[in-house]
């Protein structure tokens, strides 16, 4: 993790919220704008885009299909598979055959099996450990039991729709998986697209959310040349919808404003086959930050903003 220690940028001074939505309404023809200009629209007030605007992509998502109960979707743990499912026969919605694998990372019993997730894999560029604790508020709620909670819920919300959804691990096994095991488990399930959900451990006042984009690499057993793109236009998609749903800007210490990182050191993403990103809800040690990741309240919101951008790639 790399901080910029230019962070913040002085924001752009407006005289109030009528001239910003003018200003922006009037980029926005010129596909200047980028998925946090769409996105803030009609998102929450306090979510005043960042003073760099990204250009390098106009992704636009459509917006979320309305939700349509469907009983018959029943959740699936994921268990690696020779043969691919393409979602279950009986699903209805709009994402009825469409196979979405939710990792939630780390692992609660990680902090007791050190010794095991410090084995290194081969993560194609480097040998890495694997897998990590991960971090925790400081009144000690893991990054591991919220990843798992946040999981949970955006599983109800895709099945709702008709995905097929199998998850790496259900706090089902004492430790782990690797890193890269939690990838061939979305590899294997031929997966239309695959979310890692974390939330960061970085110093007090850094805040708000990144997703994190596969860089292209190519070393060993990674090749993302593949997913790149799609995994980027996944990644811009639920990086303008968690803004919309859940009102937090995006991070102010990594992505210069974009919410957006790219990463070529995550066995998770180098050993993808398919479309996948990664998501740092917030920062579990900015108090501020860590009293939006301990509300249930806000965590729907989270997994509502990632199901609204999984929905719309899934639906482009
Ligand atoms: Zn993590």
């Amino acid at each position: 993790m790399s901080y910029d220690e230019n962070w913040p940028p002085t924001p752009p001074r407006r005289s109030g919220r009528g001239n910003l939505t003018i200003a922006i309404a009037a980029l926005v023809p010129t596909a200047l704008a980028g998925w946090l200009v769409w996105e803030s629209m009609s998102g929450p007030d306090e979510n005043e885009p960042p003073k760099a605007l990204p250009s390098r992509s106009a992704a636009v998502g459509k917006p979320a299909p309305p939700v349509t109960p469907s009983p018959s979707a029943t959740s699936t743990t994921a268990s690696p598979s020779p043969s691919p499912s393409k979602g279950k026969p009986g699903a209805s919605g709009p994402l009825a055959g469409r196979v979405v694998v939710v990792d939630p990372g780390h692992n609660p019993g990680n902090f007791r099996h050190t010794s095991e997730i410090n084995k290194l894999v081969d993560i194609g560029t480097n040998r890495k450990e694997c897998d990590t604790t991960g971090t925790s508020t400081n009144a000690g709620y893991t990054e591991a039991e919220f990843s798992l909670d946040v999981s949970q819920r955006l599983r109800t919300l895709l099945e709702k729709q008709g995905a097929t959804v199998k998850f790496t691990h259900t706090d089902d096994r004492p430790f782990g998986p690797c890193v890269d095991e939690r990838a061939r488990i979305g590899n294997k399930a031929g997966a239309d697209a695959v979310i890692s959900i974390h939330a960061d451990g970085s110093a007090t006042g850094n805040r708000g959310f990144h997703v994190i984009l596969p860089a292209l690499v190519k070393a060993g057993a990674a090749d993302t040349a593949k997913i790149v793109g799609p995994s980027r236009d996944l990644g811009e998609r639920i990086a303008g919808k968690f803004v919309r749903a859940t009102g937090s800007a995006p991070s102010n210490y990594v992505g210069d404003g974009t919410g957006l990182d790219v990463r070529e050191d995550l066995g998770g993403l180098n050993l993808s086959t398919v479309p996948k990103v990664f998501i740092e809800c917030g920062n579990m040690r900015d108090p501020k930050d860590a009293a939006l990741l301990t509300s249930s309240n806000w965590r729907q919101k989270a997994a509502q903003g990632m199901a609204d951008g999984i929905s719309s790639y899934l639906d482009r």
